[in-house]
């Protein structure tokens, strides 16, 4: 087996270490994808033995396939016709964008096994969907509020479920989701294999974690401020009225290919794609209230490039998965700082570069502040456009004075990208909610403070990733973990399991 050192005190394994299925490791190669992330070098082992998981992990990490691929290899090794509306694995997700991706690292990861998958969400007719369930499945990704009302109507029933995988229940809690997943939870069946998924672990969700999960494994990756590490920051201080004419200077230069701009409101953003449609042709927008068909469509121009601006909010940007995106605009500052490391994070992903460029104005103070305790640093001041006001960097060097805080360093005004991306971070900065443990008995935790392996798929193939941080090894020298997998062990004495077996040897799944 290949265990290659990636720093002093990590290791990690490639794809072909895991004990997959080569179906799997196939598709896994014909992606091109040789190195797991570190959640997926988390998770795939445990859930492989019929874990339970916790993994706090946003997108960008290879979250997907951290429990497709698993899921996928279990169903595979014991094989079962696919029943009329029963799926044996459910995965909920918050949106419609979201479930399609997911559907889509489901269809390709498992491409070669003989399961059925389907997806079944809001906003468009149900009636195909219902043919997908009627026909039989394996595998449904679905949004909570269509699941329902699927189930509602009998076309759906998990009397027959064994995996049910919650991705993003911190975004779901966001959007009123929680009454709606309540009720799909009370009729799981006791017996089953759950994950669950947050970028971050407030209360709520901690405590709707501790009622899913039983003697679970947790893994923790990626805290917001590393992955904002990645990108190269600068805010420019400008006028509210003058934020269109500055977004149109910037979208002169060539360098600005493929651009995410993200406004707060849906009215904002009809309005700012509407006035930009006339001096820049290839821009649209994308938020809640267009039709499925419309997003996937605006979406689609903006993956091949026939769209070189989309104009969005938050919401619709959530689990928008598109390569090559140069810039992120922040053309409004979002109200969370979670949101801010969320909307850069669409940029520098599979190894690219990449930039952000927040617009502040007098009024946005607040938000770059807290931003800026979110992710340990302060963001480089760009002064060097034509729209710079210097009103509103008063405003805020008043209002840093006046609440008492320290003198910031903004005096080196920093022009362009390579000055933004100067603006080192604190190790160890703050992100203290993504940070924090699950408190759940009996479980065991690994963390990885994980900077350059942040946006799953950055690494280049066949190199390994660098991990920084401290994961403990179980295993002792004298036994070598054979895949990597490593956790610390709980005052309890629990852990997660190091050990691996062959894929021939098939899952030896946890009995309840
Ligand atoms: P996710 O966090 O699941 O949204 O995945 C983020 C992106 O990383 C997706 O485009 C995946 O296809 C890609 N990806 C996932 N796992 C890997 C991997 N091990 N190597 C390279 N890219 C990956």
């Amino acid at each position: 087996m290949t265990m290659s050192k990636i720093s002093s005190n990590t290791e990690f394994p490639l794809f072909s270490d895991l004990p997959l299925i080569e179906p799997i490791q196939s598709a896994l190669r014909s992606k091109g994808y040789t190195i797991p992330t570190p959640i997926q070098a988390g998770a795939i082992p445990p859930l492989l033995e019929g874990r339970d998981f916790l993994g706090c992990a946003q997108t960008g990490t290879g979250k997907t396939a951290a429990f497709a691929i698993p899921i996928l290899q279990l169903l595979h090794q014991s094989p079962a016709k696919a029943v009329s509306g029963a799926p044996r694995a459910l995965v909920l997700c918050p949106t419609r964008e979201l479930a399609v991706q997911i559907l889509e690292s489901f269809t390709n990861y498992g491409k070669s096994l003989r399961l059925r998958f389907a997806a079944v969400f809001g906003g468009v007719g149900q009636s195909p969907q219902v043919t997908s369930l009627t026909r039989g499945l394996h595998v449904l990704v679905a949004t909570p509020g269509r699941l329902q009302d699927l189930m509602d109507q009998g076309h759906c029933s998990l009397s027959r479920l064994e995996f049910f995988v919650l991705d993003e229940a911190d975004r779901m809690l966001d959007m009123g989701f929680m009454p709606a997943i309540k009720r799909i939870v009370a009729k799981l069946p006791k017996q089953r294999q759950s994950i669950f998924l947050s970028a971050t672990m407030p209360p709520p969700i901690e405590e709707l974690a501790g009622s899913l999960l039983r003697d679970h494994v947790t893994v923790m990756i990626t805290p917001p401020a590393t992955t904002a590490q990645k990108v190269a920051q600068r805010v420019m201080f400008v006028d509210k009225d003058n934020k269109r004419k500055l977004l149109e200077s910037l979208l002169e230069s060539n360098a600005f290919s493929k651009v995410l701009v993200f406004v707060r409101t849906k009215y904002g953003a009809d309005r700012l794609a509407k006035s930009l449609k006339s001096s820049t042709m290839m821009i649209d927008a994308i938020h809640g209230d267009k039709s499925q068909g419309a997003r996937q469509r605006v979406l689609n121009g903006f993956k091949d490039g026939a769209l070189r601006v989309l104009v969005a909010t938050d919401v619709a940007a959530r689990g928008i998965d598109v390569e090559g995106i140069t810039h992120v605009i922040n053309y409004d500052m979002p109200l969370e700082p979670d949101g801010y490391v969320h909307r850069i994070g669409r940029t520098a992903r599979a190894g690219a570069t990449g930039e952000s460029i927040s617009m502040c104005d007098a009024e946005e103070f607040q938000q770059l502040r807290q931003i800026e305790r979110e992710i340990g640093k302060r963001v480089p001041v760009d002064r060097n456009h034509p729209y710079h006001s210097a009103d509103a960097e008063e405003e805020v060097i008043k209002r840093d004075a006046s609440s008492g805080r320290k003198k910031t360093s903004r005096g080196r005004p920093t022009s362009g990208p390579r000055a933004a991306a100067s603006g080192g971070a604190k190790s160890g900065g703050p992100a203290g909610r993504a940070r924090k443990g699950f408190k759940g008995s009996k479980s065991s935790t690994t963390s990885y403070a994980s900077g350059a392996a942040a946006a799953g798929g950055e690494a280049a193939p066949g190199r390994r990733r660098s991990i920084s941080g401290k994961v403990k090894k179980i295993n002792n020298s004298t036994s070598k973990p054979q895949y990597g997998y490593s956790a610390e062990r709980k005052p309890d004495g629990t852990s997660s399991s190091g050990s691996s077996r062959g894929p021939s040897s098939g899952p030896k799944r946890k009995k309840r």
